[in-house]
């Protein structure tokens, strides 16, 4: 692709910095792709709202700002898109939902002002399952993303309109957010890089809450070096939000050329079932051949709680999600229906008509599991199944172990429509992404292959606040992909 904006952060940069690009020339790149993604039948529908125009102003400072030599921001002119559970002040917040209809946020989300901070161009709010619930976008009250390798296949989900904006190279990055695996499942399908940073790494501040102990902010990039430069940017404690860690933000990018040499790499036995798909299976064993090549040590692990985190999941995130969405009313933000002749009409018809048959659901389901009488056996079980999970990674990182790799997930892309029917399928498909937001730990999703020209990704998963040996890993693996792609036909 020729695009200006299908670019690495780095290249783009280094076209402002020597002056053959200017920040004006990225801007209407960016605008004039997502124009072109939209004409064409069927459309991609990668965003909700578009900034375009109102940017003009910033973009003439950066572009004198570089005329005149001046020092800028790490992300100055670079065109990035938020999803739409990210709160912005210019632009609408809809989380994908119809009961947010017209609902502009009164604040700025954390990262939203640290991407402005750094100079970034926030160029539009993509599209997302409805309030981050699934893996395909279809859920979304704006119709669903597609899939820019495949229109007929779904971008993945909740983060498909990031994945899908990365991939058709409208922005070189994005942000999108992980409560199950909604920046690393996408990323998977549309084969670019997913980072899901650690819990608290990142602040949630503004960030519209799905299950507040799973939810994470992480970057969708071209390039693992791009993932380290975004997470370098939105890093860091926040008084704003409480759950935020206070550690210093290093470098994520330093050792992204160490190399593996010497550093030991978990294959957990229960990621590869028996059943898994031959194509996906062989591009994983390859990758950890690779790795092993580049002389990590790699050893079979397990993790023997891994059958129940779906269950275990799907319990603690729907249960968080009655609670959180309990705040739309149909007083206090966007959808309201006029014509309600009591409060409790005005509560049902705005959520009647406002959320989508699957948030509905999970309202349902969360509300029952915490309802008394049934919270030990639904809420708390889930909880300590939790713990159970996190315990099995500690024991493997206790054991030498610095990075885990599993496949990202059980399939490539699937058509639209094929799994809506069914939700449980639908929930299959986070298998192997549930785990780190259980355990709380940092992974991220690589491309490693394509499958009859889809996409597939492979996950690495490391200690707490690793992500320093995350991206190397990842980064390392990446290049020796590049320099030798896994996908040639035998
Ligand atoms: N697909 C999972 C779900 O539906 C994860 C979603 C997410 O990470 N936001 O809950």
């Amino acid at each position: 692709m020729s695009r200006l904006t299908a670019g690495t952060i780095g290249e783009l940069r280094d076209g402002l910095r020597s002056g053959r690009v200017r920040a004006a020339d990225l801007l209407e790149a960016a605008l004039e792709g997502i124009a072109d993604s939209e004409a064409e039948q069927p459309a991609l529908n990668a965003f909700i709202s578009v900034a375009g125009e109102r940017l003009a102003e910033q973009v003439d400072a950066v572009d004198r700002a570089l005329g005149a030599g001046e020092e800028l921001g790490s992300l100055a002119g670079i065109p990035v898109a938020i999803k739409d559970n990210i709160c912005t002040r210019e632009l609408p917040t809809t989380c994908g939902s119809r009961i947010l209809e017209g609902y502009v946020s009164p604040y700025e989300a954390a990262v939203a002002r640290k991407l402005r901070a750094a100079g970034a161009l926030i160029l539009g709010k993509t599209n997302l399952d409805e309030f981050s619930m699934g893996s395909s976008t279809e859920n979304s009250g704006f119709g669903p993303t597609r899939n820019p390798w495949d229109r007929m296949r779904v971008p993945g989900g909740s983060s498909g309109g990031s994945a899908a904006a990365v991939a058709a190279g409208l922005v070189p990055v994005a942000l999108g957010s992980d409560t199950g695996g909604s920046i690393r499942q996408p990323a998977s399908f549309c084969g670019v890089v997913g980072l899901k940073p650690t819990y608290g790494r990142v602040s949630r501040y503004g960030l519209v809450a799905f299950a507040s102990s799973l939810d994470q902010i992480g970057p969708l990039t071209r390039t693992v070096e791009d993932a380290a430069l975004m997470l370098s940017v939105i890093a860091g404690v926040d008084r704003f939000d409480s759950t935020s860690a206070d550690l210093p933000v290093p470098d994520f990018g330093e050792r992204l050329d160490a190399g593996v040499d010497g550093l030991a790499v978990g294959v957990p036995r229960e990621y590869f079932p028996d059943d898994l798909d031959d194509g996906i299976a062989s591009l994983c064993r390859s990758a950890v051949e690779r790795l092993a090549g580049m002389g990590a040590e790699v050893r079979e692990i397990s993790l023997p709680h891994t059958e129940y985190a779906i269950p275990a999941y799907y319990l603690v995130a729907m249960a968080e999600a009655s609670s959180n969405l309990a705040r739309y009313d149909g007083v206090r933000y966007g959808l309201r229906v006029p014509s309600a002749s009591s409060t409790m009409a005005v509560y049902r018809e705005a959520r009647g008509a406002g959320f989508g048959a699957e948030v509905k659901r999970r309202i349902m389901l969360g509300t029952y599991s915490l309802s008394a009488g049934y919270y030990d056996e639904y809420y708390g079980r889930g909880q300590r199944v939790r713990r159970l999970i996190a315990r099995d990674f500690d024991n493997v990182f206790a054991q030498g172990i610095d990075a885990v790799f599993t496949p990202t997930a059980p399939t490539v892309a699937f058509r639209l429509g094929e799994r809506v029917d069914d939700p449980v399928e639908m929930y299959l498909s986070d298998v192997f992404t549930v785990t780190a937001n259980l355990a709380r730990l940092p992974a991220i999703s690589i491309p490693i292959g394509r499958i009859e020209g889809l996409p597939v990704g492979g996950q690495l998963l490391a200690r707490h606040f690793d992500e320093t040996t995350l991206l190397q890993v990842a980064s390392t693996l990446e290049r020796s992909i590049a320099a030798d792609p896994l996908d040639r036909e035998p």
